[in-house]
Formats: structure tokens, sequence, C-alpha cells
């Protein structure tokens, strides 16, 4: 009695290594939700808004007091602010975002270019739009966008691509120079860029995130799709946004408005406050990540993976064959099972299966404590395996 597109994907890998880690008591590296408590001062809003009664729907595109914040947010961070009226739409979130971005640009059989290895996402969001997705492997080990490669993808057909940085899962951060190539050839084939910037805040070392609709004659092609879920730790909220030219807003609002009405009416209230924190905020979130991922990199470096720094986002591509290791499904439930901590098999971020064999993804968007406790389980590796 299932439609076609249902076999098209499967079940989230992701979401089925959460429910593994609980069956057997393992710590769950594998699903990127922080276990720690959102900021006070948001907490707070959110209860205030209920008790305000903003209890009933909001504007089906999103509330105007956040609608204005994420416009406010976009020119303190990059400089340009978007029409709260006719350019920026709230959604349940940056998950209904990109499903409403590509269910609004796509038509069946339009190619969609998707680098690899990828969030799980992008494939059951295609499958359901009716994109063909155009994969390009990244250059591996760190990650690199080709720019032959890139080129060779682009096509008559090529509608858009996806841009996700700071990437999930690799942690990749593109530099301006990657972020140019991919914006020359959007422009050259007229193709959209959707981006996912939900990991825009989440930076280390020297690393900048270039916002793809800043640079020259793109910002008429770019749907920029970012959240609250990571900045603010409120995963469960389902706060997201898209930031777009008027007419695509039109048809993006259209389609957002039939498959969700809108996002929780006083957790956008909650959201505008959020967003409105001074830099102090933003500040300590890197702080915070950059000591949780020392802690992490340090136990899997200890433990014997094989590993590469990550520039941005809060997940580790750690690689198993150190370990003799070629099957990295097997071993991701051989370590959530004998050792105690759960990551996500690699396989799940590739089309190409055999890239993601030799990995397996921890995310670090835990708390120092649950970091320490899974470091202590992880050093038993090196004996056991
Ligand atoms: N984005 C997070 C991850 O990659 C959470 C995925 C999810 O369950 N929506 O782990």
């Amino acid at each position: 009695m299932l439609a076609d597109r249902t076999s098209l994907f499967t079940e989230s890998v992701i979401r089925e290594m959460t429910r593994l880690a609980l069956v057997h008591g393992a710590i769950n590296l594998a699903q990127g939700f922080p276990d720690f408590a959102a900021p006070e001062v948001v907490k707070e809003a959110a209860v205030e808004a209920i008790r305000a009664d903003h209890n009933q729907y909001a504007i089906t595109w999103g509330a105007k007091r956040l609608r204005d914040a994420v416009a406010a947010k976009t020119a303190r961070f990059y400089g340009y602010e978007p029409d709260p009226e006719r350019e920026v739409t709230v959604s349940c979130g940056a998950t209904e975002a990109m499903m409403a971005a590509l269910l609004a640009t796509i038509n069946p059989g339009d190619e969609v270019i998707v680098f690899e290895p990828f969030y799980e996402n992008y494939v059951p969001d295609a499958a359901i739009s009716g994109a063909t997705l155009v994969f390009v492997p990244l250059e591996e080990p760190h990650y690199r966008v080709d720019p032959d490669r890139l080129r060779a993808a682009f096509g008559p057909r090529t509608k858009a691509i996806i841009v996700n940085t700071p990437n999930n899962p690799s942690g990749r951060v593109f530099s301006r120079e990657e972020m140019e190539c991919i914006a020359a050839l959007c422009q050259e084939f007229d193709a959209l860029c959707i981006t996912d910037e939900i990991y825009e805040h989440i930076l280390y070392d020297e690393h900048l995130h270039i916002n793809m609709a800043t640079l020259p004659g793109m910002r008429e092609r770019t749907i920029t799709i970012s959240g609250l879920s990571k900045t603010f730790s409120v995963t469960g909220w389902r706060i997201g946004y898209l930031i777009a030219p008027p007419e695509l807003t039109d048809g993006i609002r259209k389609v957002h408005d039939f498959l969700t009405v809108g996002a929780p009416a006083p957790l956008q209230e909650a959201a505008a406050t959020a967003l409105a924190l001074d830099d102090t905020y933003y500040e300590q979130l890197r702080t915070l990540y950059v000591g949780k991922r020392e802690i992490l990199l340090q136990a899997l470096t200890d433990a014997g993976f094989g590993v590469v720094r990550p520039e941005g986002a809060y997940y580790i591509m750690a690689d198993i064959r150190p370990f003799g290791a070629d099957n990295d499904v097997e071993f991701a439930r051989y370590l959530t099972r004998e050792i105690g901590v759960a990551p996500v098999p690699g396989s799940s971020f590739y089309q190409d299966t055999e890239l993601g064999r030799s990995k397996v993804r921890f995310t670090f968007s835990k708390s120092e404590a649950t970091l320490r406790i899974a470091a202590e389980r992880l050093s038993a590796l090196s004996v056991r395996v």
C-alpha cells in the first residue's frame, strides 16, 4: 500500500544508533544534540511567552518579532539585511526548511548537486521532492572541494547545489576560495545555491563562516537555511528559518504553510530573544565547543583512531582502519554493545558506501562529564580490539 517514494530511502541511521545506545546503556555520541542545559534566559523567554499567551498560530511564515530578529542577526553577522516581510520564512527546524526549499524549487528530474560525505537528510529530501542527486566527493583526508570534479557535475539539468558549511559530518568549513568556486559555477549554469548553515556559529581556530548570499551575484540565487537548534542547544524546539529572494520566498511560504502551518508560536518569541543575545554569548559558545573538541580528539587519538581536526560543527569523522576494521556498521555496533560508546557508521554519509566503510562519526555536543566517561570507555578499545 506504500507509495514508491518511501522505498527510495531508509530509516535514519543516526536515530537508529540513538535507540541502540539506549538498549545497551551506551553513551550516545551518535546523534548530534546537546545533553546539557539550554541558556537560562532563552528558557525563561519561552516560559514567559507561554504565560503571555503566545499560544495560538503565529503568522504562517513566522512571528514578526522573530523575522525581524533574523534580519537583524543577518545584518550583524554578515552585513546585509534581508527584508523580514518578503525574504524571511520561519520553519519547523532546518529540516523542514530544506524540504520546503526543495519542494518549492524542484521539478521531477531536476538535478541537485550534493558533496559527499553529506548529512543524511538530503537523500530523503531529494526522494520526496523528485530531485535527482548528483554526488561530488570531497577530497579526503581534508574534505576539500576539487574544482574540476565540481565543474564536471554541473550541466544543463542542474537546478541547485546544496552547500553545508560548517559541514556535518566532516567538520570542514569551506574557505572563501571554495565558496567563490561554487558561486561562479552557480552563476555560469544558472543554478540555485541552497545552504545549510545550522553550524554557522560553531567554528574553531582561524576558520570563518562565509555566508554564500554575501558573495557578488549570489544573493538573488541563494536560499540560506539555518536555525536555533545548535547555536542555542534547543534541538527539540524545531525553530529554523530560510532567507531567500521574494519570488522564491513566495513559493517556499506556500509549501511551508501546507506542510506545517508554522513553527511553535511561543518558541518563536523565545527564539527572537535568543538571536538578539550579545556577542559574549556567541563567544562563549565557541569556547565551550573548543574544550569539548579537545577532549574527544584526545580520547579518539589515545584509543587509536585516525582523526582529522574539525574546523567547525561538532563532529569528528574517525578512521577505524588502525583497528584492522573495514566494516563501519559492524564496528559501530560493536563499539555500542561492547565498549558502551555509540557512533554513527560512516557509510550513512555517503552514496558510494565504500567511501564510508572505513569511518565512524562521533559527536562532541555533550557535557564534559559525558565526554570524560566516553573517553574512559574508549580507552578499553585498544586493549580489546
Ligand atoms: N543533525 C544531527 C546529527 O547529524 C541530528 C540529526 C537528527 O536526528 N535530526 O546527528
